[in-house]
């Protein structure tokens, strides 16, 4: 569709035109840059959970519309990989629900757990995809900004208590955190968890970036603390943790009576998706605990060549402790508006990012900063950290 089309958005979304990722990609592509821009690997998931899915394929399994809540032996495996690596124990039968990507999980959430006029309080900057979701749930979004204290984003569990009012029906958290690479502690996480208990608020955690967690850093689901399995709905993906963005395989765990309130609104948003590919995911999180491991390995080793490229090129790094994102500072260079940067950086120095502005309601306080992926290979980062040089 043509900007023509723009004006018969509606009034919720009116304000969600297309996305930056959009813009900047294909300045990428114009200007023959390398693009950090867009948080996707480049290079894809293991050799055998891609033949897995291929056997699927071939062997007629999934490709007919698969049961509405996921295949059973993917829900097996997510069950058991929450009870192995967090203790949580969920019924596969009733406590889980297979969604097309993270994306869907998200957004049926909020249409199901948000009344119009819902307040919905969200770690400011946000993902792009929540302020969309709450504004088709009819829902208005509260921002509680993470803001910069020692070399990384924090938050101010004053600010966040204090966003809570009568109307707040849940809070929306992510952690480990896009684009700033927080990881919530535990300290974070129990504050957070007494706030919902003493509220009666229901949680949504986008948890998509469990397994890259670096260093002390350690990743904690909200729902394993006092009073939150009850009130908690934790969204995972395989597309972060095993590099198939482009499956779209998902996945919501809850107590029962939030995950039929899910349910009921994917099966008119998707019904299902992604059949094979489900079987798939079901053997990837089997995987042994090495694969897991080599992951973030692999991945530490790339946010350090890019974290010393940037360094090197004058920027102040927020060195993430999670996620495939750094967040730097661009003010050290002499700028101030993240977006002309990003804009004039394809031209400078041939590398593109995003700026973070575009995930701030308050775009003032997002304006100085620039988020780079690191999801690449390591010599695609070393190219770009040498003509970053150039700046
Ligand atoms: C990538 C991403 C998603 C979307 O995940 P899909 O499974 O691709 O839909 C959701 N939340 C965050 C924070 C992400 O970075």
């Amino acid at each position: 569709m043509t900007s023509s089309a723009r004006p018969h958005l509606n009034r919720r979304l009116a304000e969600f035109g297309t996305t930056i990722f959009a813009e900047m990609s294909a300045l990428a592509v114009a200007t023959g840059s390398i693009n950090l821009g867009q948080g996707f690997p480049d290079t894809d998931g293991p050799q055998e959970i891609r033949e897995a899915a291929v056997r699927a394929l071939r062997e007629g399994r999934g490709n007919q519309y698969p049961p509405g809540p996921g295949i059973p032996e993917l829900r097996t495996a997510i069950a058991a990989h929450q009870l192995r690596r967090y203790g949580l124990d969920c019924d596969p039968d009733t406590e889980v629900l297979v969604t097309a990507g993270a994306t869907e999980a998200i957004a049926a959430s909020l249409l199901a757990l948000v009344e119009p006029g819902d307040e919905v309080v969200a770690l400011e900057p946000y993902y792009d995809s929540y302020a969309a979701s709450i504004a088709m749930a009819g829902g208005t979004r509260v921002p509680v900004t993470l803001r910069p204290h020692e070399g990384s984003f924090r938050l101010d569990l004053d600010e966040l208590r204090a966003a809570v009012t009568g109307r707040t029906r849940l809070l929306l958290i992510n952690t480990p955190h896009n684009p700033t690479g927080t990881v919530l502690t535990r300290a974070e996480l129990t504050a957070i968890a007494e706030l919902a208990v003493e509220r009666d608020l229901l949680v949504v955690t986008d948890e998509v970036y469990e397994h890259l967690v670096f260093g002390d850093a350690e990743h904690v689901p909200l729902a394993s603390f006092p009073g939150m399995r009850e009130r908690t709905v934790t969204i995972g993906s395989a597309g972060k943790t095993f590099s198939f963005t482009g499956w779209k395989v998902g996945w919501v765990t809850a107590v029962p009576e939030l995950v039929s309130a899910v349910r009921a609104v994917k099966q008119f948003l998707t019904y299902v998706s992604a059949g094979p590919f489900q079987y798939a995911v079901a053997e990837a999180l089997a995987l042994p605990d090495s694969y897991f491991e080599e992951f973030r390995r692999s991945m530490l080793a790339r946010r350090d060549i890019l974290a010393k490229g940037l360094t090197e090129a004058g920027f102040t790094v927020f060195r993430p402790a999670g996620t495939y994102f750094i967040t730097t500072d661009i003010r050290p260079l002499g700028e101030k508006d993240g977006f002309a940067f990003c804009r004039a950086l394809p031209e400078r120095a041939g590398v593109v990012a995003i700026p973070n502005a575009v995930f701030y309601d308050d775009r003032e306080a997002g304006a100085p900063f620039v988020r780079f992926a690191f999801c690449k290979r390591e010599e695609v980062l070393r190219e770009a950290a040498e003509r970053l040089r150039a700046l």
